[in-house]
């Protein structure tokens, strides 16, 4: 074998840290050739360079000067994901701190690389524990690092190096945090890689530990001091340890890759969930944010929906077929002068014989006094026609209404509405045929109406009492001139022309003046639905305001969780993770938060919602703002889940395992 096939070629190698002014080289102009199957120590003192020569050949760092050609290829030359894959496929590092997941049992961490590597589930978990009982951990598999000695940290790290088959074990100091039989076996563990046919390269500054290997390399001050040199590998490389070692066509990957995403994408999940119970409270914070966001636009939504349809509904009750015309000239508001005098009882006889136009009902009203036995009342008497019950769209529900006889004979009838009858008579009881002294008249009560409700205002409309209109006009109210005429129209596509044929009507009937306005009911209720809407508009922002606040709140704990789990990230990279995998994992832990908060906060919202309504708030349930309150939170954790994840997998992957 020539120099040429080393395994490994270091050739004028050469690292410099730069911070800021201060430039220190650590590593000079190295030459180092380490073929496959070798059992290299790199002896040295504390400062001398070993973890930085260490990190370069793991391929966690490149050098400044020089060339490291792995296999000849040179890999100045790779990209960042051809790296990644180098660190999965190539590499097993063993650290002198262990470097294990907290968070992750043994063997979930004996499992990352793996992961990684996209090999499935079980095949993955049954290899973790088959490397685990192999290393003596049988019983410890689900233990945590922290319920695990030294000794057995390091057994769980040396099964992780292992876990994709690793050509190359790269082991810094992995005696030097255990006790000396612990340190006497990991040895012996990694002289049996070695005569399984692995290059094991270990670092150490201790000559005992040192002697283990066959070939050993003293270092001091960066430089190489003095190197045993290459013995020739005992016993020929076997088949399944070839020269190249074996790496899968770039298609073969492909494949995979594509294969694995979905995988991928329930692994990322499961890490997620994993990530987050460790730090439960951290997590309920960060939902508590996402859930108040979208349960208040859920709530605030259905309030404003429920609203707007409670006005419409009431608007609409009233008959959207009608014109109402008002004396007083037109965008001016009724007042007490001349100008309400205006509208006559032959202004209703014009409108009514319009074409188009079903009934046109004048109204005339003013207070009144009633009495019936013992009982006063003050209400309000209108004098109408006997069209009303059908333009206002509102039946007779005892007796008859006032008729064209009654009218013509100034009958002192009447008919009352349901809350006058109440009042009058007490509820339930049928005031047909009794008499009611209005202003000490005696009327005859002849019918009673069916419940009308309130307005859109608010106001009582059964609080009123119909009178035949010439009987209220002479007998009652003193006055000719009506306070409105209801015109009820056949066919709405055409209630603008009949409005402007009404106006032309009037205003020749009114001598040219405009003393009086129309208005439209269905024009009306499109205004009213437009402020409604307006309404809800800024009620959902309001909304959307404070799940923007919880998005921030995601983002901070994702940024807190990126910083306190540096070390992990490295340890990821450095087991061969890409930069991609990084970034998934970050953004879909934010998005799970989220995901959570959002189906939360969507069932308090509705919880909520339905507990105002059985208080008698109108609240309106569509499935939109349910979905786009789920849709923002989702949204709200992607947006603010990718800065702090990006951060993440853009770590140098060195300066994060140092991390603590
Ligand atoms: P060893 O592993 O042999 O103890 P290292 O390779 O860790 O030595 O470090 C060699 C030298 O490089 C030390 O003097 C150390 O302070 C310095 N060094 C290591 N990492 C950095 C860094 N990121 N920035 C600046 N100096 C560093
Ligand atoms: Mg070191």
């Amino acid at each position: 074998m020539t120099m040429t096939e080393a395994l490994i070629d270091l050739q004028g190698i050469s690292r410099t840290y730069r911070n800021g002014e201060l430039s220190t080289t650590v590593l000079h102009d190295l030459n180092l050739q380490i073929r496959q199957g070798e059992f290299v120590a790199i002896m040295g003192a504390s400062g001398s360079g070993k973890s930085t020569l260490m990190h370069l050949l793991g391929c966690l760092d490149r050098p400044t000067t020089g060339r490291y050609l792995l296999r000849g290829q040179d890999v100045a030359s790779l990209g960042r994901d051809d790296l990644a894959r180098l660190r999965r496929e190539t590499f097993g590092f063993i650290f002198q701190s262990y470097h294990l997941i907290a968070s992750a049992s043994a063997t979930e961490n004996v499992e990352v690389p793996a992961i990684y590597a996209g090999l499935q589930r079980l095949e993955r978990r049954e290899r973790a524990e088959s490397l685990l009982t192999g290393l003596g951990l049988g019983e410890r598999l689900r233990n945590k690092p922290s319920q695990l000695s030294g000794g057995q940290q390091q057994r769980v790290s040396i099964a992780r190096a292992l876990m994709n088959d690793a050509q190359i074990i790269l082991a810094d100091e992995p005696t030097g945090a255990l006790d000396s039989q612990s340190g006497k076996d990991v040895l012996a563990l990694l002289a049996q890689l070695h005569s399984q046919g692995k290059t094991v390269i270990i670092i150490t500054h201790d000559a005992e530990v040192a002697s283990h290997a066959q070939r050993l390399i003293e270092m001091r001050d960066g430089r190489i001091l003095r190197d045993s040199g290459a013995v020739p590998v005992a016993g020929a490389p076997s088949p399944d340890n070839p020269e190249n070692a074996p790496s899968p066509a770039a298609g073969e990957h492909r494949e995979q890759a594509v294969a694995s995403t979905l995988a991928d994408a329930g692994e990322a999940v499961r890490m997620a969930l994993r990530a987050l119970r460790a730090n439960v409270f951290r997590t309920v914070l960060t939902l508590l944010g996402i859930v108040i966001g979208v349960a208040s636009v859920v709530v605030m939504l259905a309030v404003g929906n429920g609203a707007r349809q409670e006005v419409i509904e009431r608007i609409s009750s009233l008959g959207t077929n009608l014109l109402l015309v008002r004396p007083g000239a037109p965008n001016t508001r009724r007042s007490q002068d001349g100008s309400t005098n205006t509208l006559m009882p032959l202004d209703a006889e014009l409108a009514g014989q319009l074409d188009n136009v079903i009934a046109a009902v004048p109204e005339m009203s003013g207070r009144a006094t009633l009495r019936a036995g013992n009982t006063d009342y003050q209400t309000q008497i209108t004098a109408t026609s006997p069209a009303l019950p059908l333009a206002r769209d509102w039946p007779v529900a005892r007796g008859v209404f006032l008729d064209e006889e009654d009218n013509r004979r100034y009958a002192a009838v009447t008919v009352l509405g349901s809350t006058v009858a109440d009042n009058l008579f007490g509820a339930g009881a049928d005031p047909l045929g009794e008499y009611v002294l209005i202003n000490n008249v005696p009327f005859q009560v002849i019918g009673v109406m069916a419940p009308k409700g309130a307005t859109p205002w608010g106001a009582d409309q059964d609080d009123v009492l119909f009178v035949p209109l010439n009987t209220g006009s002479l007998r009652l109210i003193g006055q000719r001139h009506l306070n409105s005429i209801t015109v009820m129209i056949d066919d709405l596509t055409q209630a603008e022309a009949t409005q402007e044929a009404l106006r032309q009507t009037l205003l020749q009937a009114h001598g040219g003046v405009e003393d009086f306005q129309i208005r439209n009911m269905a024009s009306l209720l499109e205004n009213v639905a437009d402020t409604q809407n307006t309404f809800t508009v800024l009620l959902g922002s309001i909304a959307a305001i404070s799940l923007l606040v919880g998005g921030i709140g995601v983002m901070n704990i994702m940024l807190v969780n990126v910083t306190e789990r540096t070390r992990e990230i490295g340890i990821r990279v450095a087991t061969g993770a890409r930069t991609r995998h990084i970034l998934q994992q970050f953004i879909v832990e934010a998005l799970v938060v989220s995901a959570i908060g959002g189906l939360l906060g969507v069932a308090f919202g509705l919880v909520f919602a339905a507990g105002l309504q059985t208080l008698g708030t109108a609240i309106e349930f569509t499935a939109g703002p349910v979905l786009l309150a789920f849709g923002c939170a989702f949204a709200t954790g992607l947006i603010f889940g990718y800065m702090p994840a990006h951060k993440a997998a853009n770590l140098d992957p060195v300066v994060a395992l140092s991390a603590d």
